[in-house]
């Protein structure tokens, strides 16, 4: 019988394809896990070269030596990037060999003003900045790295806003009980081919303007980590010219009553 044959056929070879993929994914694992190692060491290793010529680099007195003073200052600029590239590696390292985050009482109303404040240091009033939580809930997750992941969101949003623009940081429930971060700018927007590599590694839609910022390209990579040991998620609408806002969707299991009663505004 045809049919049969071709059953026949097909069972030890969908038999024989499962075994190979098998394989192939266990190899893959162990080289996912040998690019971890390696980029884990390099980082730690260049750590304490680093803190040293920067250290001796800050000792220099630009007044000693007038002529090397432009030299000296790039030195010391380019030494501190490097540094925060270090550090950004080295978090990232970490954070994928966590299986879970500390389990702590975030109450969002003081960190988005802490984060607004933040974001007019780092504006210099160039930008209009403003919070908007129509929620008191609180959040249930590590308060260090939630605050880190909203802060490069917060930042990124000043870095990437000409100036004149406009930055709302936003917290919001959603119908199914959820919470939504969110942060808003009507900045220089993101085209849709870039949208869904953000949050790789380095990846940037222009590496000269990105550099200019200030940013190490792995930012998104790192907010990417801290949601998911969250179970939340990053969710980022753009439009050219016209600004991006970024969000963080948290399940309803990670939100807690709140301590807050009102709605708060400020700017
Ligand atoms: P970087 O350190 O380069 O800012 P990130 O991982 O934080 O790295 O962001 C990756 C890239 O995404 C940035 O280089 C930039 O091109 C783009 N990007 C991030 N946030 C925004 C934003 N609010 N508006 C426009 N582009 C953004």
């Amino acid at each position: 019988d045809a049919s049969l044959r071709l059953a026949a056929t097909i069972i030890p070879f969908g038999q024989r394809l499962k075994v190979l993929l098998a394989r192939d994914i266990s190899t893959l694992s162990r080289l996912e896990q040998v690019r971890r190692d390696f980029v884990a060491n390099v980082s730690h290793e260049l750590r304490t070269p680093l803190t040293v010529i920067h250290g001796y680099l800050e000792l220099l007195d630009p007044a000693d030596v007038p002529e090397l003073a432009p030299v000296l200052g790039e030195m010391r600029m380019q030494s501190q990037r490097m540094q925060q590239i270090v550090e950004d590696l080295l978090t990232l390292s970490r954070l994928e060999t966590r299986e879970a985050l500390p389990d702590e009482e975030v109450a969002m109303i003081p960190l988005l003003e802490t984060l607004r404040r933040e974001a007019v240091a780092l504006s210099q009033g160039r930008h209009r900045i403003s919070v908007e939580a129509t929620t008191g809930v609180r959040l249930r997750g590590s308060i260090h790295h939630l605050h880190s992941a909203f802060s490069n969101l917060v930042s990124n949003a000043v870095r990437y806003t000409p100036s004149g623009g406009e930055i709302v940081i936003g917290w919001r429930q959603t119908a199914d009980g959820g919470a939504i971060f969110s942060v808003r700018d009507s900045g220089l927007g993101i085209s849709a081919e870039h949208l869904a590599r953000l949050t790789e590694r380095f990846y940037r839609v222009s590496s000269s303007r990105s550099r200019e910022s200030g940013g190490t390209g792995l930012g998104l990579s790192i907010v990417k980590h801290v949601l998911n040991l969250h179970q939340g998620r990053l969710v980022i609408e753009s439009e050219p010219g016209r600004g991006s806002t970024f969000s963080c969707v948290m399940e309803a299991s990670r939100v807690l009553p709140p301590d807050h009663g009102g709605i708060f505004r400020a700017e």
